[in-house]
């Protein structure tokens, strides 16, 4: 035995496995991309942070410049007189980022901070003129600082030279390069500059974004553009980069997920092979759930409703086992227990009582494809039951394959069954397919049962479903009906049929027996023969009465 569960086991465990790794694939490869994206969404506002911080330090620099130039401006002091080049001298000390103070008159430099000019240098013209009147040179050589070209700020007669490096500030991290610009797109300033960058391009651009695999952001202020770039990493080189990372991601996801997959898929094994040996051991018992004719309240059949008598002698309820029978196909075993079980728990009753009726609840699959109909037929077969005293119902869901349900019902209302759409308005049922099928009755699900006299939006559609029905010639039966209220008001809107607590849960046969012969005593017996009177309920829902206008084939 064990050497039989063993290679199942292990082949469980490799196809849960192999499962797990075809999901933990692109789930790493999805994380590592989208840890791409953060990164470098990350790198974008870094580099706006820097961009930001650099035109700030800018704006400063130059206001402190432009107002110590004006201020010179402003002196009346004889050119190049000692009180002149003391002044000068005295706002060169005062300001680190100022590299020397010149007076320059008609073009030439005449004196500075530091004295006389006796070589008659003339300045160059200006690169940029801004609107304030203040002129920018750029790449000056000055005899102050010869081992780097100046910037020099002209107002007037007066210029300041400034350190370009000076004017963008500290805040750059290594590894980002700063661009500072004139509003005309001239380059002022550069710290670590990417010779593969097109300014000019990037100039033009706003914000952030990825440009020939640069990361960069722009911002603009008071005449001035700051550009902070940085190589952008690839998404293939970041995958080579994370790449230890993501050999972790896959066998962390493929060892978590693979557990999981493969506990739920012992799970489904171990109740799919409980289920199987229920079927095998018939442990399906059925109850039945009467049904009352609401004008009159007699009861006038039943719904069978299957119950999972488990060994222990506790019940199932069919939400338990039935989606995984469905799935399984265990599903039709069971229909075929539960018809065999209808027949003899309730054969005699339904020979002496030709007006009731039993409803049994089919699949998908059984409505599609009719396979019950012969193992119905034989299970009538010699004992008195009248086909017409059995009824089939299915949910919406067993409509969708139109045909194929055609067929069925065709077949069924052929044979004598009547037929009913179970939970009806749950589904996508349309009239346009209700009307070619041949139905007999419609369920109104409990859900719009339950909203009537509780002033819920989906009450109104009740009226209308009821509306449906009558225009489409099918017999009601109301479902979970649970107050009398509920009863009152379905009776009033001429709802034939209902079911629920109010009158009854489910009840075991011999329940279900004492309580038909009660309720035969209070209210009298429903008129014997069914095909007799067209107008009663319960001949109705018998196949030889007319269904939905005959639009149907
Ligand atoms: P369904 O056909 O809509 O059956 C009605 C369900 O509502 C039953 O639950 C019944 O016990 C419950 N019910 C009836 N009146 C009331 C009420 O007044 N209040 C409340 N709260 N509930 C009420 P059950 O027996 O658990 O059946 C659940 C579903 O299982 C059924 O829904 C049906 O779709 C399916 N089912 C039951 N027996 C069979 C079967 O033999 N074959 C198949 N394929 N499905 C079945
Ligand atoms: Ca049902
Ligand atoms: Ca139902």
């Amino acid at each position: 035995m064990t050497g039989g569960i063993r290679p199942k086991r292990l082949r469980a465990l490799g196809l849960s496995a192999l499962l797990a790794l075809a999901g933990s694939v692109p789930a790493a490869v999805g994380a590592v991309y989208l840890s791409w994206r953060v990164d470098t969404a990350g790198q974008r506002a870094t580099l706006a942070t820097t961009a930001q911080a650099v035109i700030q330090h800018t704006g400063d620099i130059y206001s402190s410049a432009t107002a110590a130039l004006r201020s010179m401006a402003a002196t009346d002091y004889a050119p190049c007189s000692d009180q002149h080049i003391r002044h000068m001298r005295q706002l060169m000390v005062s300001s680190p980022i100022t590299v020397g103070v010149a007076y320059v008159h008609d073009g030439v430099f005449r004196c500075s901070a530091f004295g006389l000019f006796d070589d008659q240098r003339r300045q160059s013209a200006p690169d940029v003129t801004r609107p304030d009147g203040v002129s920018i040179h750029i790449g000056v050589q000055s005899r102050f600082a010869p081992q780097v070209d100046v910037i020099a700020l002209g107002f007037g007669d007066h210029a300041i030279l400034i350190d370009p490096s000076l004017l963008l500030g500290y805040a750059i991290a290594p590894g980002i390069s700063v661009m500072l610009l004139a509003d005309d797109g001239q380059l002022i300033a550069a710290r670590d500059r990417d010779a593969a960058i097109n300014v000019q391009t990037l100039a033009s651009r706003e914000g952030t974004g990825t440009e020939n695999d640069v990361n960069y952001a722009v911002v603009r202020q008071d005449g001035w553009t700051v550009i902070a770039t940085e190589p952008a990493i690839g998404l293939t080189a970041y995958v080579r980069a994370e790449s230890p990372m993501l050999l972790w991601l896959v066998v962390i996801i493929t060892a978590c997920s693979g557990s999981v997959i493969f506990w739920l898929t012992r799970r489904r094994h171990s109740a799919l092979s409980e289920l199987a040996a229920a079927v095998r051991h018939r442990e399906f018992v059925v109850h039945y759930q009467p049904i009352i004719e609401l004008e009159t309240g007699r009861c006038i059949g039943a719904e069978a409703l299957v119950r999972w008598r488990r060994p222990d002698g506790t019940m199932a309820r069919p939400d338990e086992f039935i989606p995984l029978a469905e799935t399984s196909g265990l599903i039709r075993p069971i229909t075929d227990q539960v018809i065999e079980r209808v027949v003899f728990d309730l054969n005699q009753m339904l020979v002496a009582n030709r007006s009731l009726h039993v409803t049994i609840n089919l699949c998908a699959e059984d409505i599609s494809t009719g396979r019950f109909l012969p193992v119905l037929a034989a299970a009538l077969d010699h004992t008195g039951i009248w086909p017409e005293q059995i009824l089939l119902e299915a949910t919406e869901r067993g409509f969708i394959d139109v045909e194929g349900a055609r067929r069925t019902l065709i077949e069924a209302r052929r044979i004598g069954h009547g037929t009913a759409i179970d939970d009806f308005g749950t589904g996508y049922s349309s009239l346009q397919y209700l009307q070619t099928l041949p139905l007999n009755a419609l369920k109104i699900d409990k859900s719009f049962v339950d909203t009537i006299g509780r002033g819920a939006a989906t009450s109104s559609v009740t009226p209308h479903i009821i509306d449906m029905a009558k225009t489409l010639n099918l017999l009601i039966v109301a479902e979970g009906v649970e107050r009398q209220d509920q009863a009152d008001y379905l009776n009033e809107r001429g709802v034939e049929l209902a079911q629920g607590w109010l009158f009854a849960k489910p009840l075991p046969p011999e329940g279900f027996i004492a309580f038909y012969q009660q309720r035969q005593q209070r209210f009298g017996a429903a008129p014997v023969r069914i095909k007799d009177s067209p107008r009663r309920p319960a001949s109705r829902l018998a196949a030889g009465a007319p269904a939905a206008p005959a639009t149907h084939p």
